[in-house]
């Protein structure tokens, strides 16, 4: 209801970056800490999905590469081997703006990519 009412009352205010798959408020992408390398700051949701950051709009590719091997530990052949919307689901928010840490801002060009594995039977 309240997100609704921002983008139909608002759309020249911004808002706080929430997960596409369960609405939460995401926190900030940072520096992803872990066994692989990854090179793009990042983040987890607590409803299991992954984001990865692209802060140039430029690496669209790569950065969601990421997120998928880090949706799946690490584990490239996997995360390679994945079909969308058979083994993941796939979402992005655009115009992300990082050092607000809010979406909609006008030439805010960041982009979120989130995956969220599907469980399998
Ligand atoms: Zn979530």
């Amino acid at each position: 209801m309240r997100w609704e009412h921002l983008l139909c009352k608002q759309q020249d205010r911004t808002f706080p970056a929430r997960c596409p798959f369960c609405d939460r408020e995401i926190e900030r992408p940072q520096e992803i800490e872990d066994d692989q390398w990854y090179e793009f700051e990042g983040g987890r949701c607590p409803c299991g999905a992954v984001f990865a950051f692209d802060p140039t709009a430029r690496n669209g590719g790569a950065v969601l590469l990421q997120a998928m091997v880090y949706a799946c530990s690490g584990d490239w052949d996997w995360a390679t081997s994945m079909g969308r919307d058979e083994d993941y689901l796939e979402a992005r928010i655009e115009h992300y703006d990082s050092h607000t840490h809010q979406v909609g801002a006008e030439g805010a060009f960041g982009t979120i990519y989130f995956i969220r594995l599907i469980p399998r039977a």
